[in-house]
Order: C-alpha cells, then sequence, then structure tokens
C-alpha cells in the first residue's frame, strides 16, 4: 500500500477502482502502400468504427447528461458522413499510395487550417469538430483507445494531470465516485466543480499519475486530502467507518435545513449557494440555500463547439429563477479565460492567461456574444429575483460601459414588447485589488458588491492560485486581505448597499467568524458547505466577532491570526 499527501479540494471519502485518463498516443510515420484499395477498406473500417463509436456516446449523452451535451457528438457525426472529407482521402491513397493515417491527417490538417482563418465563428467551430473526429479515426486506424469521460459506466475514481473544467462538466456522478489529479489548488475549476457535484477530490497529489495504475484500489479522502492506493483490508474497514461518522455528521446538519441562519445576538446573514448549471438547484434546496449568490454562467458555453443561443440561454436562466421560487439569484455573466477555456473560440494563446483577455474585458470587445447573454437575461428576469453581476471589474469605466450595453438591450427587448423586470439589481465581483481600494466610488454606483476571494487574493499575493509551489502565499487570513475585505463591506454600508462574498473564502470555517465580525451580509458557497455554515454561525455573537476582527486588522501576519481564531475557539468564544 501507499499513500499521497495532496488539497483537500471536496469534502467526502470514495473508495472505488482508478480510471487513469491519459492523452492518447497518435503518432504515425508517413509510409507508401502496395496495395490502395486495401487501405481504402482499412480507413473505412476506421470510420465506421468510429462512427458507431460516436453514436453510442451520443446516445448515452442524451439520456445520461441531457440533449444539449449529446449536440456535439452528433455534429461529429455529420463531419464523419462528410463526402468533402472523405473522399478527397481516399483519393489521396489510391494516386499517391500513401498509408491512410497520413492521408486523413493531411485532408484534415488542410481543411482545419482553412477554416481557422475565416472570419467567421460557424466555420471556426466546425475546424474544432473536425480536429476531434480526426482524433477518433486515427485511433481506430492506430489501435489506441480514447476516453470518453461520459462514457464511463462503472464506478470508478479519476486519475489525471489535470482536469479541465470541462472535463468535470462531462463526468458523469452516477459512476464518478472521486477524483485526484497531479496539480491544481482549492480554488482551481475543477475543485470548484467537484464541490458543487459532490463528489470527493483531491488535487495537488504532484505525482498521481505516475504512482496509480488502472484498476488500482484506491480512497480518496476529501477531508484529510490523502489517496490511499491498494490499502489494506484493515485501512479499507478504518476508512468505511469514517465515512459512516461523515454521514451521521451531515444528518445532524440536515436538521438545520429549513433554519434561518441567525447569530446568538439575533444578526441575520444571508447564507447562499454557487452553482455552475441549473442541475445544481437540487444542491441548492436540498442544503437549506436561501439564494443563489454566484451562478457561473460561463458552464454553459463549456464542453460543446459552438455558442449557446439565446434561447438556450434563457431557458437555462429561467429554470434557476423559477427553482429558486422568488429567491435571490445572482447570474454573473460569462467569465472565461484564466483556466476555464472555449477552444471554439479560438482566442490566441497567452502568456498570463489570468491576467490577460478575459471575463468582462472580452465581453465588452465581442459584444455580440455579451449582448446575446444579456438579452437572454433580461427576458427571463420576469420569472424571479434576478440580479446580475459584471466579472474581473478593474475599472468603473468597464462597469458603466457593460451596464450600459445591458440598459441598450432592455430598451429594444422592451420596444418589442417583451415583459422585462424592473428590480434587477446590478452589482459587481470585486476580484480585482484596484476595485477594492475604490470601493467607495463603486459603490456610488452599483446596488452590491460580491468580494471574489479567489481571485482577489491570488491578485493581491501575486501568487497564482493553481500553482501549488507559490500556494504558500496563497492566504485568505492575511491581514492584508482582511483589510481589503472590510474596505469593500464598509464602502458598500456606507452608500447604503449589501456586500456579499462568493469566493471560497466565504464558506471557510476559521475565516465565517472573521467575515461575520467584519459585517459581511451574504456568504455564498458551494451548496455542501451551507449546512456546516450555519451549524457555525448559530453559535457564534456577532458582538463577539466584531472584537475578534479588529483585533485581527491589527495583526502582522496571517499566522498570528489562525492563532487568534484558533485561541478564541478554544476560550469557547466560539464554540464551534
Ligand atoms: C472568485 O474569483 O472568487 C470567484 C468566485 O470567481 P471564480 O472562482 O469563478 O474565478
Ligand atoms: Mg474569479
Amino acid at each position: 500500500m501507499s499513500f499521497l499527501s495532496g488539497i483537500a479540494a471536496s469534502s467526502g471519502i470514495a473508495i472505488a477502482k482508478a480510471y487513469r485518463l491519459v492523452e492518447p498516443d497518435l503518432s504515425f510515420s508517413k509510409t507508401n502502400v502496395d496495395n490502395a484499395d486495401k487501405e481504402i477498406g482499412r480507413f473505412q473500417t476506421a470510420l465506421s468504427r468510429a462512427k458507431q463509436e460516436l453514436e453510442e456516446i451520443r446516445d448515452r449523452a442524451k439520456s445520461e447528461l441531457g440533449a444539449d451535451k449529446a449536440a456535439i457528438f452528433e455534429a461529429h457525426l455529420l463531419v464523419l458522413s462528410d463526402p468533402e472529407l472523405v473522399s478527397p482521402i481516399e483519393d489521396q491513397i489510391k494516386t499517391e499510395k500513401v498509408n491512410a493515417e497520413f492521408a486523413l491527417n493531411n485532408t484534415a490538417d488542410m481543411f482545419i487550417t482553412m477554416f481557422e482563418q475565416m472570419d467567421n465563428e460557424y466555420m471556426k467551430e466546425r475546424a474544432a469538430d473536425i480536429r476531434d473526429v480526426t482524433k477518433r479515426v486515427l485511433s481506430h486506424l492506430l489501435g489506441v483507445q480514447i476516453v470518453n469521460l461520459s462514457m464511463i459506466s462503472e464506478e470508478t475514481i479519476i486519475v489525471a494531470e489535470d482536469l479541465t473544467p470541462s472535463d468535470t462538466a462531462q463526468l458523469n456522478r452516477k459512476y464518478v465516485k472521486a477524483f485526484t489529479t497531479n496539480i491544481g489548488g482549492r480554488t482551481s475549476h475543477s475543485a470548484i466543480m467537484a464541490r458543487s457535484m459532490e463528489i470527493p477530490a483531491v488535487v495537488g497529489t504532484k505525482t498521481a499519475t505516475a504512482e496509480i495504475k488502472n484498476g488500482d484500489v484506491i480512497i480518496v479522502d476529501g477531508l484529510k486530502g490523502e489517496v490511499h492506493i491498494n490499502p489494506s483490508q484493515e485501512v479499507i474497514e478504518q476508512y468505511l467507518q469514517e465515512q459512516k461518522r461523515y454521514e451521521q455528521q451531515k444528518a445532524e446538519w440536515a436538521k438545520l435545513v429549513n433554519e434561518r441562519t441567525v447569530s446568538v445576538d439575533g444578526l441575520h446573514v444571508e447564507l447562499a449557494a454557487n452553482i455552475g448549471t441549473p442541475k445544481d438547484l437540487e444542491g441548492v434546496i436540498n442544503n437549506g440555500g436561501e439564494a443563489v449568490g454566484l451562478y457561473r454562467t460561463e458552464f454553459l458555453y463549456m464542453g460543446r463547439n459552438e455558442l449557446p443561443s439565446e434561447e438556450e440561454q434563457f431557458e437555462s436562466y429561467k429554470a434557476v429563477l423559477e427553482g429558486m421560487n422568488g429567491k435571490p439569484v445572482v447570474v454573473r455573466t460569462l467569465d472565461i479565460g484564466g483556466d476555464k477555456e472555449l477552444p471554439y473560440l479560438d482566442l490566441p494563446k497567452e502568456m498570463n492567461p489570468f491576467l490577460g483577455f478575459r471575463a468582462i474585458r472580452l465581453c465588452l470587445e465581442e459584444q455580440g456574444i455579451f449582448r446575446t447573454q444579456l438579452r437572454a437575461l433580461l427576458r427571463a428576469s420576469s420569472f424571479g429575483n434576478l440580479k446580475i453581476m459584471f466579472p474581473m471589474i478593474a475599472t468603473l469605466d468597464e462597469f458603466r460601459a457593460a451596464k450600459s450595453l445591458l440598459e441598450e438591450e432592455k430598451q429594444k427587448l422592451m420596444g418589442e414588447g417583451i415583459a422585462v423586470s424592473d428590480k434587477i439589481e446590478l452589482g459587481i465581483m470585486v476580484e480585482i485589488p484596484s476595485t477594492a481600494v475604490l470601493a467607495d466610488q463603486f459603490a456610488k454606483e452599483v446596488d452590491f458588491f460580491s468580494i471574489g476571494t479567489n481571485d482577489l487574493i491570488q491578485y493581491t499575493m501575486a501568487a497564482d492560485r493553481m500553482n501549488q509551489r507559490v500556494s504558500y502565499l496563497y492566504q485568505p487570513y492575511s491581514p492584508s486581505i482582511l483589510r481589503l475585505v472590510k474596505m469593500v463591506i464598509d464602502a458598500a454600508h456606507k452608500e447604503g448597499k449589501w456586500a456579499g462574498m462568493c469566493g471560497e473564502m466565504a464558506g471557510d470555517e476559521t475565516a465565517i467568524p472573521l467575515l461575520l465580525g467584519l459585517g459581511l451580509d451574504e456568504f455564498s458557497m458551494s451548496a455542501t458547505s451551507i449546512l456546516k455554515a450555519r451549524s457555525q454561525i448559530l453559535r457564534l455573537s456577532k458582538k463577539e466577532m466584531e472584537d475578534l476582527a479588529e483585533k485581527a486588522l491589527q495583526m502582522s501576519t496571517t499566522s498570528q491570526v489562525v492563532e487568534l481564531v484558533k485561541a478564541a475557539t478554544e476560550k469557547n468564544l466560539l464554540t464551534v
């Protein structure tokens, strides 16, 4: 048995067989063939196997993940049946007597280059389809297996170098019991997705893919951040007990599902949930979420080959608003960039993607994409209590520009006789230090702030949230972060506005007493953290937390702050 330690990214314990996710080796060389007809036959066999495989994946995706996730495979099937792609491949094999791998790659490359150069989103998306299906046919020619995440149909634990958010979106929670990765941190998006899907995860193990083989029995302990490889029966028994204890603890918290979150001295704060898709609503309701504090709409744009239409977006936003039954829903407009890529937009690679052309910067430039989303949101607004917020706002000019586009779309819709709510609050995420420092000015124009500490910490400390070598600098409890948070909350309150937090810090048990003391109005977190946070706040005194926060703000290091909260806990000041 061996053991790995990493970052506890999503709580819970899972025991199952490992399933390694590795990029297949599709390399080949150009060769000459004697019998062209035989080679064409080999190509046709690979083509029909690829089609058959895609049909199975499409059908499975349709029944288990929904028609939208299946559409991508439908598009791939169309490409495979297109004579404009298939005929030139066969012609080249015949006339030049080259191997099928070479002819396939050559023709596909020609189309990919041609489509990518077109100034047309639709054609660019077709390039991505061709790249995908080429890989699939090549895999059959070479006899190499390609992993289809959505096809996993037995209980497994995924082991990977990293999982992209779109990989994570394809995981079927019925079979994927947990995952573990070599890289990533608690606030990387695969970790965030794991929490919203309630899948235990340990990330940043550095060597999981090197040490774990396919079929090894592994335990992922998402509470402690540990992975056990081929554990003894004794360790398995221990973990089964541990799993039971955790379930009992959850059952205790579950009793609070219908309680309001009120401190012992009577202050109500709102406990909201972060979601990525309408499917996550079930978790919000089951965990007693009082609102949706962050709907990360970018997941609607991922794991597919083209932008979602206005209609499709409208349906998703409406479903969430109706599902929350009049409770607040804060929808964040598209926040693409950083570790959240949209390959079909074909944006140039950047040296520093977290500091680059992303989120509101992209939306203000690619106005077509942004306006479609705004229209869908405005149309959905009459179905519930919608609040809209813009991500990565660095300047007031950006906020004003985004607001005026929203206003323009609203006027157009009303001109078309479409109902739009007149009560939509408009806020911003505070993720960039410049915005926190200037919060007093922003507070005059926005309706609310939502502090995005996942990014605010990385930008304040200049420490990449994905890089565990600098994770020692990624410090939510640093007095510098606490002072920025205080500036934002105070600025909001001075103008009679509210301040929430939707970064992971909002659900952190060491941070919660401090945030309550600083006056945070809304705490938005993974749905699975809500009941635990509620049980904690129900036992805290707001007045005592104010004193605690006051002291923390005067500390000079993170460890002093942690010690302070710990000492207060031990003195029974905090009865958590
Ligand atoms: C944040 O930055 O804190 C945040 C909530 O946004 P995301 O994690 O999606 O970047
Ligand atoms: Mg962010």
